[in-house]
């Protein structure tokens, strides 16, 4: 039997009306998920959610911690939660703070990632909001190890989203979801429940996308592809896919497929 569980790595705070223009001040908690599909011998990590302190991550670093600062209890670390060794496989939905901070217990797992990762990290922009510090001192060597999946090409899946099978047997496929970040990446579970990551900062934000302020909108790769993606992702729905977003609360210990 397969299952999906999810783990909430950390959180963070802020005001969702600075977010959203003509949202209503609220104050809201957005956790940090991680979430774990076991099938057979595969279990695949999809993020890995926040660090603990302290970040050596320089004056970047500080300027994110200000505007979404973060809370990692220890218990919340995904080292914590799980056993680092079991795991098979990592994808990344992209390379923001709260989505790599725990990457560095997983060496020996098989990496996942876009191509598009590969560009901001060979060349990275402020407004990518990639810490350097963040990330393991092996990553770079294992962006080019035989064993780590790049992927680059999509064909039109279910749903109309275009997805790369990743092991061929469409349990897990991969879904371009461009727009919020370079290379940005979901992954549609046994054809049915979707992990879109930080398409949206939750599921009730998601038709909000044309409202989003300033900062947020300076942080997104590419505003235009971020709106297709919010209006293709509402069809899935729409169509009978289940949307799970990173920041989103998720049940715990209960299988969510
Ligand atoms: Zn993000």
């Amino acid at each position: 039997m397969s299952e999906l569980r999810a783990y909430t790595c950390g959180r963070t705070q802020h005001d969702v009306a600075q977010l959203i223009a003509g949202h209503p001040r609220e104050r809201r908690t957005f956790a940090s998920t991680v979430f774990c599909y076991t099938s057979g011998d595969r279990r695949v990590l999809f993020d890995t959610g926040y660090a603990p302190q302290p970040w050596r991550t320089g004056l970047a670093g500080r300027l994110y911690q200000r505007l979404l600062p973060p809370d990692l209890p220890p218990e919340q670390e995904i080292a914590a939660q799980l056993d680092p060794a079991s795991i098979t496989h990592v994808v990344l939905s992209h390379l923001h703070p709260d989505h790599i901070g725990g990457l560095r217990h997983f060496p020996h797992a098989a990496l996942v990632l876009h191509r598009g990762l590969l560009a901001t990290l060979a060349n990275p922009r402020l407004r990518e909001g990639l810490l350097p510090g963040l990330l393991p001192d092996w990553f770079a060597d294992a962006t080019r190890d035989p064993g780590t999946v790049i992927v680059d090409q999509f064909t039109p899946g279910p749903f109309g989203l275009d997805t790369c099978d990743l092991f061929g047997d469409g349990s897990y496929q991969l879904v371009d979801l461009p727009g919020h970040a370079r290379g940005h990446l979901g992954a549609l579970i046994e054809g049915r429940v979707l992990l879109a990551g930080d398409a949206a900062w939750g599921r009730d934000l998601l038709g909000e996308v044309e409202q989003m302020r300033a900062v947020p909108r300076w942080i997104t790769h590419d505003g235009a592809a971020h709106l297709a993606t919010s209006g293709r992702l509402l069809e899935a729905e729409r169509g009978g896919a289940r949307l799970l977003f990173s920041h989103d609360d998720h049940p715990s210990g209960v299988n969510l497929l």
